[in-house]
């Protein structure tokens, strides 16, 4: 699977932030959260992580920070 890292709405690179687009300013820019949440709402922050870490190119440290943002 290609990694997430262009914003679904104006096909821009995301970067770093994953929660809000750096250049629309749209929620969710990659579609992450209806896959994350479900394991968050399970308890399962090790796996959201992975997930993350997994879909997109921002590096363990980010993921980790945009999982405990769901939170
Ligand atoms: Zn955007």
């Amino acid at each position: 699977m290609d990694k997430l890292t262009a914003c679904r709405f104006c096909q821009k690179e995301v970067g770093y932030e994953l929660r809000t687009c750096r250049h629309c300013g749209e929620k969710d820019p990659l579609g992450l959260e209806e896959e994350i949440r479900p394991l968050i709402a399970k308890g399962q922050r090790i796996e959201a992580v992975r997930r993350v870490v997994e879909l997109t190119k921002v590096g363990l440290k980010r993921s980790k920070d945009y999982v405990d943002s769901l939170s």
